[in-house]
């Protein structure tokens, strides 16, 4: 070990080292396995990875592809989304799901979110589409639903709303994975849904990964061969410009050996964590709501507070006491630089709740693998704050 003694049991903020521990025997057997075989991109374990997890979202078909980025663009290439096109994205997210958008010539139209649940608001969202059309500038194309630090977002309506408006519906599930709503799995609420296998995602992997579902059979066909340089009958032989964007083999060994122990305890200890949470905490600060029927996958916990003042003075006082936090997300997106010259113009009225939420959301220690004393700590170090400074 090069880690300096003291630093050695020190508190993780999302603890992976527990977590290779308890897959170590599977992970390193599998990564040997894709050595062995030589077949590094591409092969079997590739393909039994796919058809394990179409099968558990219940999807006709799983696309694996580079990252939960690529993932999102792919979606909008196959629907041919570009120039003139608005696509509607929560403003309060991971840039990414903003990001894809621009990068296809589109234009992001940001909608603020729920307080409560941090998902998108479908009020705000039916708002934003009048506003699209009355301006009569960009045609609007796509809905993006992001599941939030691990809640799928609000389906029923959303869906509701696609419809009326005659939109495509992607999921962005790269925190979702494992959730569900009334048993219907993250990664089948959308025309097409993605996830990342990013390391510290609910389902991560040891470097990049993605993955795409959809039922759609030609869709299917078109995605498979974007992520191949736009592939005909082979990869010489082009028939769209696509991209290079797959999975390693040696990444679907690591994803092969950590789904099962993922599915058949992890999900189950994380909503143990979270009670044990919401328990501890008590109301002393603003725990987070999980709507009745839905399931989180967790890939955050995270408190609000009463100002920005409060959350980054316990921000501090944390991190006196040896407590890893994060604040997810510091901007919202329509005040990103990047997204400055946007030919949609962002009203900052519309965004309140985001605002809000930037400035007073922190995200707490989490994985199936903290034990009690860690959570303990935790829990007494911010009550202990809110206490002495409310
Ligand atoms: C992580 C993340 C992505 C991107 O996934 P990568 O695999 O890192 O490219 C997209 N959307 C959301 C909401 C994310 O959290």
């Amino acid at each position: 070990m090069i880690l300096q003694e003291g630093l050695v049991n020190r508190m993780e903020f999302r603890d992976l080292k527990k977590q290779y521990l308890r897959v170590k025997t599977q992970v390193d057997k599998n990564i040997q396995m894709a050595i062995d075989s030589s077949s590094f991109i591409g092969g079997e374990m590739i393909d039994s990875l796919e058809r394990s997890l179409a099968s558990y979202v219940n999807s006709s078909h799983c696309i694996t592809c580079a990252n939960g980025t690529d993932a999102l663009q792919i979606a909008l290439m196959v629907w041919g989304i570009g120039e003139g096109d608005a696509v509607f994205v929560p403003d309060f997210t991971f840039f990414s799901s903003g990001e894809v958008v621009a990068a296809v010539g589109a234009t992001p139209v940001f909608v603020d979110v729920r307080r409560d649940t941090y998902n998108i608001d479908v009020h705000s969202l039916d708002e934003q589409i009048q506003a699209v059309i009355k301006s009569q500038k960009l045609i609007p194309k796509a809905i993006i639903a992001v599941d939030l630090f691990g809640q799928p977002a609000e389906y029923g309506e959303l869906r509701r709303i696609a419809s009326e408006y005659n939109l495509y519906l992607l999921e962005d599930g790269a925190q979702g994975f494992g959730g569900s709503i009334s048993s219907k799995m993250v990664g089948s609420f959308g025309d097409i849904s993605t996830t990342s296998f990013f390391p510290a995602k609910p389902l991560g992997c040891y470097g990049d990964g993605g993955a795409i579902f959809t039922d759609n059979d030609e869709w299917n066909e078109v995605i498979r061969s974007i992520k191949v340089h736009g592939k005909g009958s082979n990869k010489y032989d082009n028939v769209r410009i696509g991209m290079n964007s797959r999975l390693d083999t040696i990444q679907a060994g690591v994803l092969e050996a950590k789904f099962p122990v993922f599915v058949d305890e992890e999900l189950d200890k994380v909503q143990e964590i979270a009670a044990k949470y919401i328990e501890a905490f008590g109301d002393v600060v603003a725990t987070p709501i999980v709507l009745p029927g839905y399931r989180s996958s967790w890939a955050q916990y995270t408190i609000q507070l009463h100002d920005k003042q409060i959350r980054d003075g316990l921000q501090k006082y944390l991190k006196d006491h040896d407590v890893p936090s994060m604040v997810y997300y510091q901007k919202p997106m329509h005040k990103q630089k990047a997204f400055l010259n946007s030919s949609f113009k962002y009203d900052d009225d519309m965004y309140s709740t985001t605002n809000t939420l930037c400035d007073t959301v922190l995200s707490l220690p989490f994985s199936p693998y903290i034990n009690d004393e860690d959570m303990d700590l935790v829990s007494t170090t911010v009550k202990q704050y809110i206490l002495e400074n409310t």
